[in-house]
């Protein structure tokens, strides 16, 4: 039974991910395990993935205690119906990741839109693909992972421009990559006389905490540089006793976290259930940095929550937590345009 934490298998990152839910055949086995099923005949399955795969880790869905839309986890990750109704105003790229009039994206690996940061993209692969992602269209295509060469492009780019303080680890999700293949881009970066921080975007404390290893853990913290992680908790459930002793083990080391949210219609849509998390979150040493209004991505407009709405969110928080533990509220400008805060509008 796969389901079981008992599994000799199952603290095992390389076991977890290996053994994800990418079809409907194991979605219904998984679902058959606990008494329910899909819904899903194996056409209307296809047309709903065809454009954009499933991945689920076993231990992400054991988190799941409704199996329905009605579960802040099984909504993140279980492809809906919903997904193929298209707005006529969500977008492929909605933060112009590619706008080539803003150059953004000069090599396949790197994305240059701020002038003293850049995002490097060593993998388009993800642990768990969640339905709400804004860089849907190439998340999980093996022809958008970087190759060695992408990758040295990258170095040199970096490297030849010294207004590049900051080098964001993003794709994909690189901890999906092996310690050593993390190390070697790690290295190559350390090496860069200019560069002042680096930072690791990922989702795998939340879908698969296990991958925070205690060798990986040292490769990091043993850097010449300072290295955040940058995790991406949504909801307090996902905030287990694993991801706790896991991320734990990481911030003995010396190890600095923050974290994103995305604010999604229900999963996290109530200030109670902002309030657990972002007080969790600092309990274990995780700073919140931002809550993000969802990106117009195509197909996800079941899952948006309106910017009024998420304003009222906010200031039912303010009074109820400490200060360090309210993020920002950004919205990602379409077109490349950046980040804009939008709390300010009643802070100010
Ligand atoms: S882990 Fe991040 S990049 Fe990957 S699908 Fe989820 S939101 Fe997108």
């Amino acid at each position: 039974m796969i389901f079981s934490p008992n599994n000799q298998s199952w603290t095992d990152w390389t076991w977890q991910h290996a053994n994800g839910c990418k079809d409907l055949t194991t979605l219904n086995g998984w679902l058959r395990d606990r008494g329910q099923s899909s819904g899903f005949d194996e056409s209307s399955f296809l047309e709903l993935t065809s454009n954009y795969r499933m991945g689920i880790t076993p231990y992400y869905f054991n988190l799941i205690s409704t199996f329905d839309e009605t579960d802040p986890v099984y909504r993140q990750i279980v492809p809906s119906a919903a997904e193929l109704v298209i707005l006529p105003e969500e977008l492929e790229d909605p933060i112009g990741d590619e706008d080539p009039a803003r150059g953004s994206r000069p090599l396949k690996a790197l994305i240059h839109r701020y002038p003293n940061r850049v995002l490097l993209m060593p993998t388009a692969q993800c642990a768990v693909y969640c339905r709400f992602c804004f860089r849907k269209r190439l998340v999980g295509n093996p022809a958008h992972n970087a190759r060695e060469d992408d990758l040295q492009a990258a170095y040199d780019y970096i490297q030849n421009h010294n207004e590049i303080e900051e080098v964001i680890l993003t794709g994909g999700d690189p901890l999906t990559l092996g310690d050593k293949s993390i190390q070697n881009i790690l290295k190559a970066l350390e090496s860069v006389k200019h560069l002042r921080l680096i930072r690791i975007h990922t989702r795998l404390p939340v879908v698969n905490p296990f991958r925070l290893t205690v060798e990986l853990g040292h490769i990091i913290a043993s850097l010449g540089k300072p290295v955040w992680i940058s995790s991406h908790f949504n909801h307090p459930i996902e905030i287990t006793a694993t991801a706790k002793r896991q991320i734990q083990g990481w911030v003995n080391l010396g190890i600095p976290f923050l974290n994103q949210s995305v604010l999604l219609a229900g999963v996290n849509d109530t200030s109670q259930i902002l309030k657990e998390l972002l007080m969790s979150l600092i309990e274990i040493k995780v700073k919140p940095y931002y809550l993000h209004q969802a990106d117009m991505v195509q197909g996800t407009s079941h899952l948006r929550v309106p910017v009024e709405r998420g304003l009222n969110l906010l200031k039912e928080l303010q009074g109820e937590l400490p200060g360090y533990a309210l993020p920002h509220y950004v919205l990602d400008r379409p077109g490349g345009l950046g980040k804009i805060p939008l709390q300010n509008q009643y802070t100010i």
